[in-house]
């Protein structure tokens, strides 16, 4: 299958607010398979950079997905090139039940009548809540669900829709430590046949479970390498232990 040669190339990315340049043409470059882990003090640009991936800020340079260019697409161009991403909270209908959430987000992708659901729907929505293993909980309401729950109901949302580029922020704020296992054996679980890019601020998250880290400092890349690489990194430690 050609999904086995997606990868994300960001080259040249820049964005400016007015007269403030929040990202200052950084390249990135995430295979799939190498989880990916941005990091970087407040205001470093992580945010903008995946709202620019994703088409919800504007800005110059490329971003390639797929073979697609994505700068200067709309958002529903981007979902459709097979991005996906979540937020720091979850977005999920809470008065809806697990598997009808991930109708809909099926639905979403390949419009069809819900009553219906076609066999290729319904196989792919038991197969994700079987993966975010949600199966047991697949007629609760949502918004029944643990904190951790939701989020991976979030993360089955965006298998469902297809993605193949998932860019997470935050994925893991607010979870027990028990939740935080789990959420990076489901990452890795995805991230094994998807382009997988998590912002986050916790270290000893990221110690367990990335395989690769960029740094972000003042809206350029300050280091990047493997999680060992960038801790040993001076201009990271100047920049993390002088804050
Ligand atoms: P991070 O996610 O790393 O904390 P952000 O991407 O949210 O950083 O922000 C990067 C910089 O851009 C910050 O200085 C922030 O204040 C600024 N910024 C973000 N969004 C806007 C906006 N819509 N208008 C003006 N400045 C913004």
């Amino acid at each position: 299958q050609d999904v086995a040669h997606d990868y994300l190339e960001v080259r040249g990315l820049r964005v400016s607010f007015g007269g403030f340049v929040a990202v200052d043409g950084i390249d990135l470059t995430v295979v799939q398979g190498d989880l990916r882990f941005l990091i970087g003090p407040n205001g470093a640009g992580k945010t903008t950079v995946v709202d620019a991936i994703t088409g919800l800020t504007p800005a110059t340079g490329s971003v390639r997905f797929g073979g697609t260019e994505l700068i200067g697409r709309k958002v529903h161009q981007v979902v459709r090139a097979g991005v996906g991403r979540t937020f720091q909270t979850a977005s999920v209908i809470e008065g809806l039940t697990v598997v009808q959430n991930l109708d809909i987000a099926a639905g979403a992708r390949r419009p069809v009548h819900r009553l219906l659901r076609p066999r290729r729907s319904v196989e792919v929505v038991e197969e994700a809540m079987e993966t975010v293993g949600l199966a047991a909980e697949r007629d609760r309401p949502a918004g029944e669900l643990a904190h951790g729950q939701k989020q991976w109901l979030e993360i089955g949302m965006l298998l469902v829709q297809d993605a193949r580029l998932l860019l997470l922020d935050e994925p893991v704020a607010g979870m027990s430590q028990a939740e935080r296992e789990q959420t990076g054996e489901l990452l890795r679980t995805v991230g094994r046949r998807r382009t997988v890019v998590v912002v986050e601020h916790d270290m000893q998250f990221l110690r367990s479970f990335a395989d690769s880290v960029t740094v972000l400092h003042q809206g350029s890349v300050l280091s990047e390498g493997t999680v060992a690489e960038v801790q040993a990194d001076p201009r990271v430690i100047e920049v993390y232990l002088g804050a």
